[in-house]
This record gives structure tokens, C-alpha cells and sequence, in this order.
């Protein structure tokens, strides 16, 4: 079997945890009989300094004729003051819309290693194990009309529209019921259907597609957003899939993240469409990039979630995640989840004893 990987690393840390993840892929590759081939794009800022724009045809049809994407992070200050029709986080947007990925799916799972290295107290965050799944292509970040204009006496006027139609909404909730079989059957439906019109249509709908997609098997419940702002912290076993809009599982998932101690151990998976498109959940981390020091754990879990959802090849992914959490137990960490009495390394060491592990496990 051989696969075709648009591999579009990006800035910042990008580039740094996409050269370990991608290190990980061609090994397990080697180990399971399959082979990859590594087809590399600019993207995000690095594509606006070589071609003047964050996205490019040739790579966008790379990845639409690719098997699977392999993104890494965009954006840093270089590119903070350009319009934002132009910044290199508009790639992101692009890329989900032309490859029509409308979910986004968050693994939240906390290492027993890592439970003390969470801002939660152990008890709190131990155990946990969820999954956020976010409406991708829809809501207020796509919503017309948006803009910034003049008014008559001077000030200025922002707006956004959150907008989401009946298929949209369907879509994204079948994806959560599916996903929820496959693991403790609960559904949380997040929204702010006291205020908002939008997401009482998707409170409606949900529950529609709930009954009448024969999902009995699965447990559903409605949470408004503030409220499950709060229960993530204060009880996140709680939840076992999340489905929520796109604004909302963009803050939350990040509230989730925090959960597992860094952003950095957070892969996700974009699907949807025919070409499956997978990251870290972080971003490109302008602080600490080209310093070594970007955990290349998120991005390696993200490459098992990639051999697990698009190239079917879930025995390699086990493995993975399995030399991930050895590493952890093993008492390396680094400087995002570093511990007292833990051993500090930096990516490309992580990277290498990732896969030191996965050599010497058993398939
Ligand atoms: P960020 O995720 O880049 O960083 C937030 C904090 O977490 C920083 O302190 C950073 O050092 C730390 N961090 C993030 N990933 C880490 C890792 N793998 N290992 C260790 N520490 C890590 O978010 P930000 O600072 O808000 O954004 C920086 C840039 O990234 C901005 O230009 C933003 O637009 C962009 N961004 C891109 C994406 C993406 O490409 N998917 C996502 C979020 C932000």
C-alpha cells in the first residue's frame, strides 16, 4: 500500500513538530509493510513571503489529490499587521472550505503521567478521556455580512453573523451520535439557545436528528456554552462527546486542552470530505519557535489519529500512542509539562525517544 501526504508544516513550530511527526509516520510505515510519500507545500506566512499569499493553487491542489494532509501551525507577528483577508491563518479557513471538512474532532485524553502536571487538581483531571467535536465550516467565522465599516459621525462599526442552516447542523450531529458508539454513548449538545435564534435551530435540530437517526443507544443532553465552560473545570469526566459550534469548540477545546496539562499533547483530526486533514491543536507558537524547545507530542498523536481515520492502519496508530505514553511514564518531558523530578528534553529529543519506543514495542 502506498499513501500520498501533502505534508504543509507551516511556521513558527510548525515546521519543527511536522520534521518529528513525519519522522514517526515513515517508521511505522516501515514496521507495518506500507509506504508514504511526503509531498512538502508552503503555507501560512512562509507562503506569503514566497508568493505573496497564504495559499496557493499548486498547493491546494496537492492536497486535494494527496490521501491525507498533514498540516503543522501558521501565523507570528511578521504577519500580525496584514489585512486580514491575506494573513496566514486564512490559509486554515481556505483549506477546510475547499476540502470541505465540516468536522473537527478533538481527542481530550489525560496521561496518567501527565495528571499532575494539569493547573486542575488530580482528582479533578485524572481519568478524564473526551471528545470535542466542532462544527468546522459554518457559524460566525464564515457568517455574512462581517465587516468593519464607517459610520456618518466617524466610529466605526464590526459585525459578524452567526449563521448555520438544517443540513449543517445535521451533518456535524450524526458525526458526534456515530462518534459516541464507538465509545461511552453520551452525547453533550453545547449552545446558547436562551440567546441566540441561531443555536436554538441547533438545539432543535440535534435533538431531531437524535430521535429520528435511531440513536436511542446514545445518550443526548443539551448544556448551554457558559454553563459547560464552567463543568469542564470543575468536572470534566463528565463529558464523553462534546458537539458544539464553531466559535464555541474553538474556545472550549482550548479549555479542554488545559485539561491535559499543555496544548501541546492535543492532536485533531479535520474530516468531511474525500481528503481527511490533520494538526496539532496549537498554533505556531511565535515565543518558542526555532528554539527546540516545541513539545512534538500533539503532532505525533495527531500522525496516529491520521493512520487511524484515513489510512487504515489502526495497529501502527496503537503502537504510537502507546510509545507516547512510555515516554511519559518513563519521566520525559518537555518544558510545557515539565515536572519536579522529571527529565527535560526538547523536540527533536521527544521526537527521537518516541521512536525509540515504537522500535522496541511489540505491534
Ligand atoms: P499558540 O498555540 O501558538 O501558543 C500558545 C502558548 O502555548 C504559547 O505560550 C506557546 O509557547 C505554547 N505552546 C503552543 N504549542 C506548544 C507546543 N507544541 N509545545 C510547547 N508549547 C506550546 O497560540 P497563540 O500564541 O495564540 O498564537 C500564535 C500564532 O499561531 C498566531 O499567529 C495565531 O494566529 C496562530 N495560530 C495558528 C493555529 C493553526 O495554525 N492551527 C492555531 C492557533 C493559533
Amino acid at each position: 500500500m502506498n499513501y500520498k501526504l501533502a505534508v504543509l508544516a507551516g511556521d513558527g513550530i510548525g515546521r519543527e513538530v511536522v520534521g518529528e511527526a513525519t519522522q514517526v509516520l515513515q517508521q511505522a510505515a516501515r514496521l507495518y509493510g506500507f509506504s508514504v510519500e511526503l509531498e512538502e507545500g508552503l503555507v501560512g506566512g512562509a507562503s506569503i513571503d514566497e508568493y505573496g499569499a497564504p495559499l496557493t493553487d499548486p498547493v491546494l491542489k496537492l492536497a486535494k489529490e494527496s490521501d491525507s494532509v498533514l498540516l503543522g501551525a501558521m501565523g507570528g507577528p511578521k504577519w500580525d499587521g496584514l489585512d486580514y483577508s491575506i494573513r496566514p491563518e486564512r490559509a486554515l479557513l481556505a483549506l477546510r472550505q475547499q476540502l470541505g471538512l465540516f468536522a473537527n474532532l478533538r481527542p481530550v485524553k489525560v496521561f496518567s503521567a501527565l495528571t499532575s502536571a494539569s493547573t486542575l487538581k488530580r482528582e479533578v483531571v485524572e481519568g478524564t478521556d473526551m471528545l470535542v467535536v466542532r462544527e468546522l465550516t459554518g457559524g460566525i467565522y464564515f457568517g455574512q455580512p462581517k465587516g468593519v465599516t464607517r459610520l456618518a459621525d466617524g466610529s466605526e462599526r464590526g459585525v459578524n453573523t452567526e449563521v448555520y442552516t438544517t443540513p449543517e447542523i445535521e451533518r456535524i450531529a450524526h458525526v458526534a451520535f456515530q462518534a459516541a458508539r464507538k465509545r461511552r454513548r453520551k452525547v453533550t449538545s453545547v449552545d446558547k439557545a436562551n440567546v441566540l435564534e441561531a443555536t436554538e435551530l441547533w438545539r432543535k435540530v440535534v435533538s431531531r436528528v437524535h430521535q429520528e437517526g435511531r440513536y436511542e443507544d446514545v445518550r443526548l443532553e443539551h448544556m448551554l456554552v457558559d454553563n459547560c465552560a464552567m463543568q469542564l473545570i470543575r468536572d470534566p469526566k463528565q463529558f464523553d462527546v462534546m458537539v458544539t459550534t464553531n466559535m464555541f469548540g474553538d474556545i472550549l477545546s482550548d479549555e479542554a486542552a488545559m485539561l491535559t496539562g499543555s496544548i501541546g499533547m492535543l492532536p485533531s483530526a479535520s474530516l468531511g470530505g474525500k481528503v481527511g486533514m490533520y494538526e496539532p491543536v496549537h498554533g505556531s507558537a511565535p515565543d518558542i519557535a526555532g528554539q527546540d524547545k516545541a513539545n512534538p507530542l500533539a503532532t505525533i498523536l495527531t500522525v496516529a489519529l491520521m493512520l487511524r481515520h484515513s489510512l487504515n492502519q489502526s495497529e501502527a496508530a496503537d503502537r504510537i500512542e502507546r510509545a507516547v505514553e512510555a515516554v511519559l511514564n518513563s519521566g520525559y518531558r518537555t518544558l510545557d509539562i515539565q515536572e519536579k523530578d522529571c527529565r527535560a528534553v526538547g523536540c527533536r529529543e521527544m521526537g527521537r525517544l518516541v521512536r525509540e519506543k515504537i522500535e522496541f514495542f511489540k505491534g
